[in-house]
């Protein structure tokens, strides 16, 4: 079986497991962090599979770059946050649990601690209206 047979985030992007959808081209898919580490928290993927920043592609890498920007953008749009934290973790020892290249974007506050990332659940109806108003601010 394929490595990207089991992978989520490639059962993601064949729409095998639901997501919460940002964006969507052709190398690319941004969506909701469904654990994430604040609200807003946004993960920036390459639709190929590639486990790291070490294998990816050139063209992966770029197009995957390009997106972090735009939907960073948005995200500061749409939620004035007072900064935000982009991260990419490379081999579990660096904190990696998911073998699938992204890109986290988190929004900060002013005096707020960001929490740990991949562990309490977000309510989903939460995740949907800051998805929708990330969404809008892309689409303006
Ligand atoms: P990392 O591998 O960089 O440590 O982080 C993986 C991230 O993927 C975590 O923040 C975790 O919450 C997120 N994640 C894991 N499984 C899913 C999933 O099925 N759906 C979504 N939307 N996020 C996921
Ligand atoms: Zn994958």
């Amino acid at each position: 079986m394929s490595e990207s047979a089991n992978c989520i985030f490639c059962k993601i992007v064949r729409g095998e497991i639901p997501s919460i959808k940002i964006h969507e081209d052709a190398q690319t898919l941004s969506f909701m962090d469904v654990r994430p580490a604040s609200p807003g928290h946004t993960l920036v993927i390459s639709k190929a599979h590639t486990p790291n920043l070490l294998e990816i592609a050139e063209a992966d890498l770029l197009a995957v770059t390009v997106v972090v920007q735009r939907v960073a953008q948005a995200i500061q749009k749409a939620l004035a946050p007072d900064g935000m934290r982009v991260s990419q973790f490379n081999g579990a020892a660096a904190g990696q649990t998911v073998f699938h290249y992204h890109v986290h974007i988190i929004p900060t506050q002013e005096g707020q601690r960001i929490g740990a990332h991949g562990r309490d659940q977000a309510d989903a109806q939460q995740l949907e209206s800051l998805a929708a108003q990330i969404r809008a601010a892309l689409g303006s």
